[in-house]
């Protein structure tokens, strides 16, 4: 059934890396003051890749300090025009380093390769490009005629698209004027340590971009820290309210995108082999690890069983494997933590009465793997209904009219993404004016770009990043 496919393996040569790394600091790598370290991993294989350096406070203060120093005397005065050059130059240079960015981030992340090289790549070059586009035409972006940059951006960021999101962090804080300590995800940290590299070769002034490495204690400083203007996060739900809490009070900005649990809509009438393809793409891709992922497959109840044996057929064909092999669909599963969490919660499925297949498929011995999965028999009630799961795992819903997919899309705490199929232009309108989602796709999913701005209702957040409205959360307007 399944064809045999020769190994094809991108070479891991291109990535030169050093054994250990220090924080990025004032234009330069240095020492911690007060951290420890920590051990960066393969999720593929579980090898050691790196040392990472854990960022105490007392470090997160004086990349605060390089951040305002940067801010008062170089980035801030600067005019737009002249920044716009910076963030140029380092778009052209992400895009010359392209594969070895890709190979990178596949190799930390576990995320394949075709992935990080055609979409997370191309995507993070994109974004900077656009947003150098804004920095010398703020003044007719409709917040008003002179907005003024907010000073230090204090950004924390999670593992699922490590150098994405920090291009939609940094591109938009920058071309504002603003100056960033960023602190990437503890489990991919290398990146954004690759990036630190990117802006030295961009002759960027030192202190307009600081990179923290470390875990939930150094986010925790930072986004605590007095000195900081404005806190972006993106993360989980939870983290997220534990931000908000500590903000609260401070006259600190805030933009927060958290958690999702999307809704796919599948008429009857929608064309069935692409509506298949949106499914794989809406929870496959990236081993759903995306806060946008389609988790909730509502399917209309007259084809439901011929799109689910489509669908399984389809995820028969699926490869899960090796992250750097140019023919593997599924990754790995970033971290065991992550894993143990995506096993907790699939049994809580069968618990709970839902129906789980798998698609057949061989896993590597070592490293953290979970083959991709969907439940059916899946009520409203259940939690895997109702709660991200953040793996390659889908839950089936039926329904009957389409007033009847709205309140089934709508019924959950959450509302970042949602995706219609059908035939029908009437119908999409008026299910996208129904759903209450930041984001509706019609007969695609998982699209981005830089042009569109991206976030959530509800429990997914609030703020905007992306597009002109995303330039919002970095202006004094
Ligand atoms: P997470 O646990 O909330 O972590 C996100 C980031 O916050 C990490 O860098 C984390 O550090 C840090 N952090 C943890 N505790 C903190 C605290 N008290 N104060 C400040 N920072 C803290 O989320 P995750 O598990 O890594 O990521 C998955 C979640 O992100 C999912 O819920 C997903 O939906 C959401 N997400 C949302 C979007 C969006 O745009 N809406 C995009 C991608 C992901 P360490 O991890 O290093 O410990
Ligand atoms: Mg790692």
């Amino acid at each position: 059934m399944a064809f045999e496919y020769a190994p094809a393996p991108e070479s891991r040569s291109i990535v030169d890396l050093q054994s250990s790394y220090g924080l990025f600091i004032d234009g330069a790598f240095v020492d911690t003051t007060d951290g420890r370290s920590f051990k960066s991993v393969s999720p593929a294989t579980e090898e050691v890749l790196a040392e990472i350096t854990e960022a105490g406070p007392g470090d997160v203060d004086r990349a605060v300090k390089a951040a305002r120093r940067a801010h008062t005397r170089v980035w801030g005065p600067m005019s737009g025009a002249e920044r716009a050059k910076y963030l140029y130059r380092i778009a052209r240079i992400l895009q010359e380093r392209a594969r070895e960015l890709a190979v990178l981030e596949s190799l930390d992340n576990g995320k394949p390769i075709k992935e990080s090289r055609d979409v997370d790549v191309p995507l993070v070059a994109a974004y900077f490009f656009y947003y150098a586009g804004w920095a010398d035409k703020l003044g007719y972006a409709g917040f008003g005629p002179n907005p003024k940059s907010l000073g230090v951006a204090g950004q924390v960021i999670p593992w699922n698209f490590p150098l994405l999101m920090l291009a939609w962090k940094i591109a938009p804080a920058l071309a504002c004027g603003n100056t960033v300590v960023l602190k990437p995800a503890e489990t991919t940290s290398l990146t954004a340590l690759a990036f630190a590299e990117i802006c030295q070769q961009a002759d960027l002034p030192p202190g307009v971009v600081n990179i923290v490495t470390g875990a939930g204690d150094t986010g925790r400083a930072l986004v605590e820290h007095d000195d900081v203007d404005k806190v972006a996060f993106t993360g989980s739900t939870e983290v997220g309210k534990a931000i908000a809490r500590a903000v609260a009070g401070t006259d600190k900005k805030v933009t927060l995108e958290l958690g999702g649990k999307a809704a796919n809509i599948v008429f009857d009438d929608a064309p069935i082999d692409q509506a298949i393809e949106g499914i794989v793409n809406g929870i496959f891709f990236n081993q759903g690890h995306v806060c946008c992922a389609g988790s909730r497959l509502l399917v209309q109840e007259s084809v439901a069983d011929e799109v689910l044996d489509r669908l399984k057929r389809r995820m028969a064909t699926l490869r899960v494997g090796d992250p750097l092999d140019k023919n593997t669909d599924v990754g790995a599963i970033n971290s065991a933590e992550q894993l143990a969490k995506i096993r907790a919660l699939s049994e809580v499925g069968e618990a709970e009465g839902a129906e789980r297949w798998s698609a057949p498929c061989e896993l590597p011995e070592r490293g953290f793997w979970f083959p991709p999965t969907i439940f059916t028999g899946v009520s409203q009630a259940h939690r895997i209904a109702r709660e991200e799961i953040f793996g390659p795992v889908l839950s089936v819903l039926t329904f009957r009219t389409p007033a009847e997919a709205v309140e089934k899309a709508n019924n959950t705490p959450f509302g970042l993404s949602a995706g219609v199929w059908t035939d029908k232009g009437s119908r999409i309108l008026w299910m996208a004016n129904q759903l209450r989602a930041g984001v509706v796709w019609a007969n695609t999913f998982n699209r981005f770009d830089p042009t569109s701005p991206f976030g959530g209702y509800k429990e997914s957040g609030y703020g905007r990043e992306g597009g002109r409205h995303g330039l919002e959360a970095y202006l004094n307007a």
